[in-house]
Formats: C-alpha cells, sequence, structure tokens
C-alpha cells in the first residue's frame, strides 16, 4: 500500500503570524539549501519520492533549489507565495498567489503544479471559493484539511476524498482518540508521540485500504537553526520538542511504501472510486 510523503518547502521563520510580514526575511542564517540537500539524501538512501510543496517567494530566493528537487524525480507542488493564511487573503488575491507561483515552478521545473497546501491548514468553510478557484486553475488535489481541533474541522474525514467539483482532497495523517484526533502525521506531534503510536496507525489505514499522508519541513530536520522568540504553547508546536524529525522520517521509510501525492490521485482516478468518496464516518480508527 502506497503512502505519501510530503515536504513543506519554506524557510525556518515561516511560521504562521509569528513574523509580522512573511516577505519580509528576519536577520538569521539561511540554511534552507542545506537542510533541503540532507532531507533528498534520506530519500535517495531509500530510494523514495515525495512531493514538495513549495513557497513560491522561496523558489524565487533559492532558484537552484526546484529542479535539484525535480531532477531526484520528486513532485514539484505548490505552498503558495507568500504563506500569508489564505483566511487572510480576497479571492483574487488568492489566485494570484496560485498564478505567480505556478508560472515560476513551470519555469523552474517543466510543469505546472497540480497539488496546494495551505499555509497552517487555512483552508476550509471560512474561504469556500478558494476550492472552486484550485479547480479553475487546473488543480487536480489540495492537502489543506486537517482534521485537528483549533487548526481546521476538528470531525473533518480523515482520509482522502472527494469534494463536490471533482477536488481530491487527501488530509495529513492524524490518530482518532475519544477527545479528538492527534496530530500524529506531521510537525510537532509527529517529533513527540510515540513511534509505535504513529506505526499502528499508519498500519490500521492501510489495512483499511487508505494512505497515510506525512509532512515535515526543512527546519524540523535542523535543531540547531535559527528561532523565532515564540510565546510558549507556539514556541512548543512549532520546535518542542527539539530533536530532528530525521529519526522519525527513517523509522516510516523503513516500514512503509511513500510515493508522491499525483501518483495516488493517479491510482484513484483509473479506479472505480466509491469506497473513497464516502469517507468520513467509515474511516478506520
Ligand atoms: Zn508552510
Amino acid at each position: 500500500m502506497d503512502n505519501a510523503l510530503t515536504i513543506d518547502l519554506e524557510e525556518w521563520y515561516h511560521i504562521c503570524t509569528a513574523v509580522p510580514d512573511p516577505l519580509t526575511p528576519p536577520a538569521g542564517e539561511r540554511r534552507l539549501r542545506g537542510n533541503t540537500g540532507a532531507i533528498l539524501a534520506i530519500l535517495e538512501r531509500f530510494q523514495v519520492v515525495a512531493t514538495f510543496f513549495i513557497l513560491g517567494s522561496v523558489a524565487e530566493a533559492e532558484p537552484s533549489l526546484v529542479p535539484l528537487i525535480a531532477a531526484a524525480g520528486h513532485e514539484i507542488a505548490s505552498h503558495g507565495w507568500s504563506h500569508r493564511l489564505v483566511t487572510t487573503l480576497q479571492p483574487e488575491e488568492f489566485r494570484d498567489e496560485l498564478r505567480r507561483t505556478g508560472d515560476l515552478l513551470e519555469q523552474q521545473c517543466g510543469h505546472r503544479p497540480i497539488g496546494f497546501r495551505a499555509p497552517q491548514w487555512s483552508l476550509g468553510p471560512a474561504t469556500p471559493w478558494a476550492f472552486h478557484i484550485l479547480r479553475e486553475e487546473g488543480f487536480r488535489y489540495d492537502s489543506s484539511l486537517n482534521p485537528l481541533p483549533f487548526v481546521g474541522e476538528r470531525r473533518g474525514p480523515r482520509t482522502p476524498h472527494r469534494l463536490d467539483n471533482g477536488l481530491w482532497e487527501l488530509p495529513p495523517l492524524t490518530t482518532a482518540s475519544p477527545a479528538c484526533n492527534l496530530p500524529t502525521g506531521g510537525g510537532w506531534g509527529l517529533r513527540f508521540f510515540p513511534g509505535m503510536l504513529i506505526n499502528a496507525t499508519v498500519r490500521r489505514l492501510n489495512r483499511g485500504g487508505f494512505p497515510a499522508v506525512i509532512y515535515i519541513h526543512p527546519r524540523e530536520i535542523d535543531p540547531a537553526g535559527p528561532r523565532l522568540p515564540l510565546p510558549l504553547l507556539k514556541g512548543f508546536a512549532a520546535y518542542g520538542p527539539r530533536r530532528s524529525v530525521a529519526g522519525r522520517l527513517t523509522m516510516l521509510l523503513a516500514r512503509f511504501r511513500f510515493t508522491t501525492m499525483t501518483r495516488l490521485v493517479d491510482q484513484w482516478d483509473t479506479v472505480s472510486s466509491s469506497r473513497r468518496t464516502t469517507p468520513s464516518h467509515s474511516s478506520p480508527r
């Protein structure tokens, strides 16, 4: 069973609402190239291809990165341009971000992205127009709906499903628990929860015929990198525990099969998808 490994390619300071303007970098050493190289080396070691959701402004500042990632066979997808929350954009600003990023990524790797992930899962019921714009702009899938309290729809579907307008939605991995879903698929949760719990969740999903979607950020592989001064809770979510995510990544790559998001969507588009279109309450726990 194929799962999907995704990397949100952004700088260390792209932590939503933590900087006044994500397009104006704070002082601090740039380590994205080295961190991306470290991730690519791990993927090469395990002979795995992944999906990179790339921030347009980062691709512009580091023009060698996208060709390097694409040459290794990975998928180039869009993380928007500025890293502003979609909820703070007007519909036409959102469309402009998609087009500007799509134009640049196409110029750098030879084809337009067909997948999108919003900064901090900021796409959902408050931005219904965004799903239509994604479709109009040629996107085939989105990975922005995280079924968690505070950052998403806490009771939203945990497994891939098709939206009314034909867009595939691929939520990140979560573990169901009596109180709420746990963020085991990325961020602080992937670094914090026991490996046994994460592995068991992936196995359970796969047994039910569903892929797990894992996500990491380059800054998470670099615990010694620059840090923003953040309030306690936000600091914990961004940096704590401070250990590198590399251990968790290699744990998963050694146990499970991974591929790109587009290859998963291609598989579903070629088979009858009746079971996968009714995901919400039949999802495995
Ligand atoms: Zn991001």
